[in-house]
């Protein structure tokens, strides 16, 4: 079991980056066997950054100021210690001779670090900083996209409202539903169910199979004491569908019927008389 000291850390990041030597490698791994929080958080966390690094690499080149401040580390490393690998050659040169000492005598030369660890540090400090930009973009983006997604949930709430409003039309213990029946033959007509809600006024009116003549519109029309008033023109949908909401069809004492007429394009010219013929009615009375 081998005590950990500083060097161990610069080993981690060589490790992480890839960049580790097999000598230096080895001594890790012997170091690591022995366990040490401190490198496995080291290298977890280090390995942390390569992978995301590595994920957000088409988005997140490193920034030429950034990529030429880190080359110059190098340089500047490198210049300090010119004659590091040099160096280096002669500590194995020493070590080979150490080895015809008897095992107790060997003592290990300290490891030429100086010449990389500097450049290794820089190297591990871009990776953090590229992902710490990329984890911060990553954060950007869920934030604005968390904020459209509560705007379209209050959309949804605000329209689950309306629709729970107008689907009590239906469930309302007084609800009065009618079908339209026909008052004329011959002409292709829709069908129609109104369903009207003496509590709240309301009123849904739905329609199936609603083909429009050329040149025409369907008018719906409540029937009040003082005659008829126009709900407006009925238009289908794809599917000949088509669903007319009325927020005030009138009280349940005032209010008789529904009534369908067929009017030229556009609607009667009065909202409060038919000019084609009515063609389909319901009373709604009790
Ligand atoms: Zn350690």
């Amino acid at each position: 079991v081998s005590a950990h000291r500083e060097e161990h850390l610069e080993l981690c990041a060589a490790r992480a980056l890839g960049s580790i030597d097999e000598a230096d490698r080895a001594e890790l791994e012997r170091h690591l066997a022995g366990g040490c929080p401190e490198c496995e958080r080291a290298l977890s966390e280090l390995g942390h950054a390569v992978e995301q690094l590595a994920m957000s690499a088409p988005a997140a080149t490193p920034r030429a100021e950034l990529r030429s401040a880190v080359m110059d580390r190098v340089r500047a490393e490198a210049a300090a210690s010119p004659r590091a690998s040099e160096e280096a050659r002669t500590r194995r040169a020493e070590n080979v001779v150490a080895r015809d000492l008897p095992p107790r005598a060997l003592v290990r030369p300290a490891r030429p670090r100086v010449a990389w660890s500097g450049w290794a540090l820089a190297a591990a400090a871009a990776v953090l900083a590229v992902s710490t930009f990329a984890a911060w973009r990553v954060a950007e983006g869920l934030r604005v996209e968390l904020a459209a997604a509560r705007g379209r949930l209050a959309q949804a709430e605000r329209d689950l409202a309306i629709e729970r409003a107008w689907s009590a039309v239906s469930t309302s213990p007084g609800a009065r539903v009618v079908d339209l029946a026909p008052l004329t033959g011959g002409a292709t007509l829709p069908r129609v169910r109104a369903t009207y809600d003496p509590s709240s006024r309301r009123a849904v009116i739905a329609f199936e199979d609603l083909t429009t003549p050329a040149g025409s519109d369907f008018e719906l029309w409540a029937v009040l004491p003082d005659g008829p008033k126009s709900l407006g023109v009925v238009r289908a949908d794809a599917n000949g569908r088509a669903q007319v909401r009325i927020e005030d069809a009138g009280s349940p004492e005032t209010l008789a019927a529904f009534a369908l007429s067929l009017e030229r394009e556009g609607g009667s010219p009065d909202p409060r008389k038919p000019a084609g013929p009515v063609v389909l009615a319901g009373s709604v009375r009790p």
